[in-house]
C-alpha cells in the first residue's frame, strides 16, 4: 500500500536543519533567558515558520505548496522540537493544530487559501476551542455564532464569547475558533485585527514560558459565510474528533523528545559525577531506578507512536484510541523521565542552570493539553471495553496468541512476556465485566492505563522482532541495536505484565471483593507473570551498558 511521507534523506536533512537552527538561535542560555523572562520569541518562531527554516512546510500537503510530511515524519520533527524546547515547539504546533479543522473539514478553496498561506507566507495560527467552562468537555462551549441575514440571504456570522489558554492567542495571524452556530458547534476562521477580537494578557505559567498563551475575547466579531469551515454548520465537534489521532501523536512526540532531552542530560552527568569513589553511571541503585526504566518506557512509547504513524500514513483510519494511547504513554513517560533526571542530578538538578528543572516544568503540559491523561484513560478504556464485549472476551487472548507465535520465531524480543500481559488483561477485563465493575469510574480509568501498557508492550515486542530481522522503518532513529532493543522491550514488557496482573487484580479486588483475588490469581496467570520477572536485573544491566556505550559482560 502506498505510504505518505518523505524519504529518509529528506527527513534527516530537515532534522539536521532544525538542530542547526536551534544551535544558532536557541542555545541553552537563550532558552533559560526566555523561561526566566516569560518571553515568547516571536521573531525566532516566525523565522522557523518562514523562509529561513520552513518547518511548517512539512505539515502542509504538497498540493497546497508544502512538502507533505507524513505522520511518521511529523513525529520525528515534533520529537526533535520537543527536545529543543516544548514552549517554542508549542508555538509551531499551534499553527498545525489551528489549521487542522481546515485540513480535515474545509472546502478545497478554504484549504488552498489557508494552508497555502501557511506554506508560502508562514502565517501563525491559533486553535481556539477551550473556554473558561469548557475544557475536557468541549460540548459545554458557550461561544455563539449568530447568523446575520438580510432579506433572507446569509451575509455572515457574529461571533461572541471567551476563549481561554489559547497557544499563540496573543500573536496569531489567524484563529480557528469553535462556536455554537444555530446548526451546532462550528469552526470559523477569524483574522488578526478584526473588529471585536481582543487577545488578553499572556498567562504566567508553570512551564513552556517561551510559548504565548492567552485568553481571546470575541465581541460580535463579524465573519463572512466563506469563513465557516466546510460551509456546513454543526460539524465542529466531529471535525475536532477527526484530528485527534493525528494531533495527539504530535504531542506524544513532544513528551518523547523532552523526556529524552532530560534523560540524556542525566546520563551525561552521571558519567562524570563521582560519589563513593566511582561514577554514578556505574551504580545499579542509580541507573536501574533513575535511568533504565525511563529509557524503556520512552522507547516503548516510541514503538507505539511509530506504529500509529505508519498506520496513519498507509490507512485512512483515524486512530483516535491509538492516538490517545500514544499520548498517554509518551507524555507520562516524558514527564516521569524529566522528574527522574532532576533526582539524577541531585542538588544541581534542582537549580535552573542545568536545564532539567526547566524541561520538567515544560514537559508537564503535555499530560494536560490536547486532552488530559485522565481523558485519554477514559477514551482508551471505553473503546477497548467494546472490543472485549464484542469478542466475548476473546480479543486480548487472541492478541496473546499472536504474540506467542511471534515469540516462537523471535524468542528474545519480549513477545512471550507481552503475551502473558495480554492473557492477564483479558482475564482482568472479564472479571470486571462479570462483577460489573466499570460502573466505578475509577476502575474504568485504571483499566485504560492497563490496556495502554499491554498494547504498548505488544507493539514494542513487534518492533524489536523487526529490528532483529532488519526490517524496521529506516526513518526510525537507530540509537539502539537489535540486542539492546530486545533488552529494552523485555524490561518494559515485565513492567507491563506486573502492572496488568498485580495492579489489575488489585483494582478488581478493591471494587469487587476478596473472592476476586482467588479467582484471578490462577486465571490471570499471576505466577507465570512473576516467573517472567526472572532475568530482569540482567536485562537492566544490558540496557545500562547500551546507554553508556559499555561492553555487556557475559
Ligand atoms: C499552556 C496551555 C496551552 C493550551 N493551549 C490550548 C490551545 O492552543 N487551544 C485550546 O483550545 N486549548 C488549549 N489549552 C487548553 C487545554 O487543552 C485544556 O486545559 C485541557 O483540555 C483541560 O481542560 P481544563 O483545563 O478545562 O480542565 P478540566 O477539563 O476542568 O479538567 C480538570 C481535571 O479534571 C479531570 N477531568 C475532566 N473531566 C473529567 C471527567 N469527565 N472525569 C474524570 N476526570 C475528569 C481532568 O483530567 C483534569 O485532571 C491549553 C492549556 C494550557 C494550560
Amino acid at each position: 500500500m502506498a505510504s505518505k511521507g518523505l524519504d529518509r534523506e529528506t527527513l534527516e536533512a530537515a532534522l539536521g536543519s532544525l538542530t542547526e537552527f536551534a544551535g544558532r538561535y536557541l542555545p541553552d542560555a537563550k532558552l533559560l533567558q526566555l523561561d526566566r523572562d516569560d518571553e515568547f520569541p516571536e521573531e525566532i518562531v516566525r523565522r522557523m515558520c518562514g523562509e529561513e527554516l520552513g518547518v511548517q512546510m512539512f505539515f502542509v500537503d504538497e498540493e497546497y505548496g508544502g512538502m507533505g510530511g507524513g505522520s511518521f515524519d511529523l513525529y520525528r520533527i515534533c520529537e526533535r522540537m520537543g527536545g529543543i524546547d516544548v514552549g517554542v515547539a508549542t508555538g509551531v504546533l499551534a499553527t498545525f493544530l489551528g489549521s487542522e479543522p481546515i485540513r480535515v473539514g474545509g472546502t478545497p478553496d478554504q484549504r488552498a487559501l489557508w494552508l497555502g498561506k501557511i506554506a508560502s507566507e508562514g502565517i501563525l495560527f491559533a486553535y481556539a476551542a477551550t473556554e473558561p467552562q469548557a475544557g475536557s468537555d468541549l460540548a459545554a462551549l458557550r461561544t455563539v455564532a449568530e447568523r446575520v441575514e438580510e432579506g433572507g440571504e446569509l451575509k455572515g456570522y457574529r461571533i461572541t464569547g471567551n476563549k481561554q489558554w489559547i497557544s499563540n492567542g496573543g500573536v496569531a495571524d489567524a484563529y480557528c475558533v469553535l462556536a455554537n452556530a444555530p446548526g451546532g458547534a462550528t469552526w470559523f476562521v477569524v483574522e488578526k485585527g478584526q473588529e471585536g477580537l481582543a487577545p488578553g494578557k499572556h498567562e504566567d505559567k508553570h512551564g513552556i514560558r517561551a510559548s504565548n498563551t492567552s485568553p481571546v475575547a470575541f465581541d460580535n466579531v463579524f465573519v463572512t459565510p466563506d469563513r465557516l469551515v466546510g460551509l456546513v454548520e454543526g460539524q465542529g465537534l466531529v471535525q475536532a474528533q477527526a484530528v485527534f489521532g493525528y494531533t495527539r501523536l504530535m504531542v506524544a512526540a513532544f513528551g518523547l523528545g523532552a523526556g529524552w532531552a532530560a534523560l540524556d542530560r542525566a546520563i551525561e552527568y552521571s558519567t562524570t559525577r563521582i560519589q563513593g569513589g566511582t561514577p554514578l553511571s556505574e551504580k545499579q541503585g542509580y541507573t536501574h531506578k533513575l535511568i533504565v526504566p525511563h529509557a524503556a518506557r520512552l522507547e516503548a512509547s516510541r514503538a507505539y507512536i511509530e506504529m500509529c504513524g505508519t498506520r496513519l500514513d498507509t490507512e485512512s483510519d483515524r486512530l483516535n484510541t491509538e492516538g490517545a494511547i500514544a499520548k498517554f504513554l509518551a507524555t507520562e513517560a516524558g514527564n516521569w523521565a524529566a522528574d527522574a533526571a532532576i533526582q539524577a542530578l541531585g542538588g544541581y538538578g534542582y537549580t535552573k542552570e542545568y536545564m532539567v528543572e526547566k524541561i520538567k516544568r515544560d514537559v508537564r503540559i503535555t499530560t494536560i493539553y490536547e486532552g488530559t491523561s485522565e481523558i485519554m484513560e477514559m477514551t482508551i478504556s471505553r473503546d477497548r471495553w467494546q472490543w472485549h464485549l464484542k469478542t466475548r472476551g476473546a480479543h486480548y487472548h487472541d492478541q496473546a496468541k499472536a504474540l506467542e507465535a511471534l515469540a516462537a520465531k523471535s524468542p528474545r524480543c519480549g513477545a512471550d512476556i507481552a503475551a502473558l500481559t495480554m492473557h492477564a488483561l483479558a482475564e482482568v477485563l472479564e472479571r470486571a465485566r462479570v462483577q460489573r465493575l466499570t460502573r466505578h469510574q475509577h476502575i474504568l480509568f485504571r483499566l485504560g492505563e492497563l490496556i495502554a501498557y499491554a498494547e504498548c508492550a505488544q507493539r514494542f515486542a513487534e518492533k524489536a522482532a523487526r529490528i532483529v530481522e532488519g526490517g524496521v522503518d529506516p526513518r526510525s532513529p537507530g540509537r539502539f541495536n537489535a540486542e539492546a532493543t530486545c533488552a529494552l522491550s523485555r524490561v518494559f514488557a515485565r513492567e507491563a505484565a506486573r502492572k496488568v496482573a498485580i495492579e489489575g487484580i488489585g483494582h478488581v479486588v478493591s471494587a469487587g471483593g476478596a473472592e476476586d483475588a482467588a479467582a484471578l490469581e490462577a486465571s490471570a496467570g499471576l505466577s507465570a507473570v512473576l516467573r517472567a520477572q526472572a532475568g530482569g536485573v540482567a536485562d537492566m544491566d544490558r540496557v545500562a551498558d547500551a546507554l553508556y556505550g559499555r561492553q555487556t559482560k557475559g
